[in-house]
């Protein structure tokens, strides 16, 4: 038989993927996709065995459990401000992936265009095509990485149906600030364009900054998918556990998606977090520090070294230079990085649709100090 045309021509499979086979085959040190090599706390791990042992093991509400719901109501109104209606504005996801599919495929139809910013994740531009809609991507310049408005207002056709953020950002690390926001919220105030607004790593920003959400914006608010994901917060990647913020319309479209995608989530998983975000509502505020340690650690371990370190201002990526090392194509750099290091790296050139002429990768310092040391060692070594 024929099997018909795939619907995905761009997509193989992800660099986080080949990556960490890479790393398993090699037993290099992995700094490549982005995971804690740490557990997340303990009590929050306890309270999974809790709630399966009290029998809460069957499926949960669609939208998710009250409890958590609510606690992010909480938190969201604690940290930025803006106040979400658990029942009919807040939606548990598996994880953030799904929520930005599910928003994308809740609102994205055939022909309509998607603004978004190079390097962008992966997982924006196949949900987008899968819809029908094209992408347009506009590039983020080195060292800082910060948008041009100007250029957004030139991208802005009839056809524009969602513009894309990402703030703390990956790979860059840039954050966007009031000032960027205030700027959209100007520039979009008579049209019906949305915002999907990805910020997993809220809690990971540094050097003092407020992480700017969207979901704290009075003008933005209104128009926007605001997405994040526990698996950043808690260090608990693999529960996949994340949630969609939005006005209750743009919810409701959101859970017809989430409603055939997943149905819910897990019940015990999500019982823990409530519970955990109840017992220690301030982790969120003590989360910058952890991380920021973890940066500048690793700074400082590579300070010898040959790689120029770009700045970060948030997520637990760090950006390097490596031309005084080896002036070759970043593909081909982490493959011999890995052969002469045993060190892992991601190549940023996957997260654009015209790769600019640069010599960047990108190393996770979400790691244990014995792990960033070892791998610090090898690499001031080149
Ligand atoms: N968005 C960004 C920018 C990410 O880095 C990640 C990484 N995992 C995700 C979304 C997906 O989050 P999750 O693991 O919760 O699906
Ligand atoms: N967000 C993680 C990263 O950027 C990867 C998640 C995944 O493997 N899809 O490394």
């Amino acid at each position: 038989m024929n099997y018909p045309e795939t619907k995905l021509p761009k997509v193989g499979t992800t660099i986080f993927t080949q990556m960490s086979q890479l790393a398993a085959q090699h037993n290099a040190l992995d700094l490549s996709q982005g995971f804690p090599d740490f557990d997340g706390p303990t009590a929050l791990l306890d309270a999974v065995g809790h709630h399966i042992s009290s029998g809460a093991n069957q499926y949960a509400p669609m939208a998710g459990v009250p409890a958590l719901r609510e606690a992010i109501a909480e938190k969201v109104s604690r940290f930025y401000g803006g106040h979400y209606c658990a029942e009919r504005e807040i939606t548990i996801t598996s994880g953030a992936t799904e929520a930005l599919f599910a928003a994308i495929s809740a609102v994205v139809r055939t022909g309509d265009e998607v603004i978004m910013f190079d390097p962008a994740y992966d997982s924006y531009e196949p949900a987008v095509e899968i819809n029908g809609g094209t992408t347009v991507r506009l590039q983020l310049s080195a060292p800082h990485f910060k948008v041009d408005w100007q250029a957004v207002r030139d991208a802005i056709t009839a056809k524009t149906r969602l513009i894309i953020l990402n703030s703390p950002h990956n790979p860059t690390g840039t954050t966007l600030t009031q000032h960027d926001l205030d700027t959209l919220a100007d520039m979009l105030a008579d049209t019906d364009i949305l915002v999907l607004s990805d910020e997993v790593y809220e809690h990971i920003v540094f050097d003092g900054e407020q992480h700017q959400s969207v979901a704290g914006h009075e003008a933005l608010r209104e128009r926007s998918f605001v997405v994040s994901s526990f698996g950043k917060t808690y260090h608990i990647t693999g529960w996949k556990v994340g949630y969609c913020l939005a006005p209750a319309a743009l919810s409701a479209e959101l859970r017809k998606v989430h409603q055939y995608l997943t149905f819910a989530i897990s019940t015990p998983m999500q019982l823990a977090i409530a519970d955990y975000m109840a017992d220690a509502p301030n982790y969120g505020f003590e989360l910058p520090a952890f991380y920021q340690q973890k940066r500048d650690l690793f700074c400082r371990l590579m300070a010898s070294s040959r790689f120029e370190l770009l700045p970060t201002q948030g997520t637990y990526f760090q950006l390097v230079d490596y031309r005084a090392i080896k002036d070759v194509p970043d593909i081909e750099f982490c493959q011999w990085l890995i052969e002469h290091a045993g060190v892992v790296a991601i190549p940023i050139s996957v997260f654009y649709q015209t790769p600019p002429d640069t010599r960047i990768v990108r190393f996770c310092f979400a790691k244990g100090e014995a792990t960033l040391k070892a791998a610090a060692e090898r690499l001031v070594n080149l």
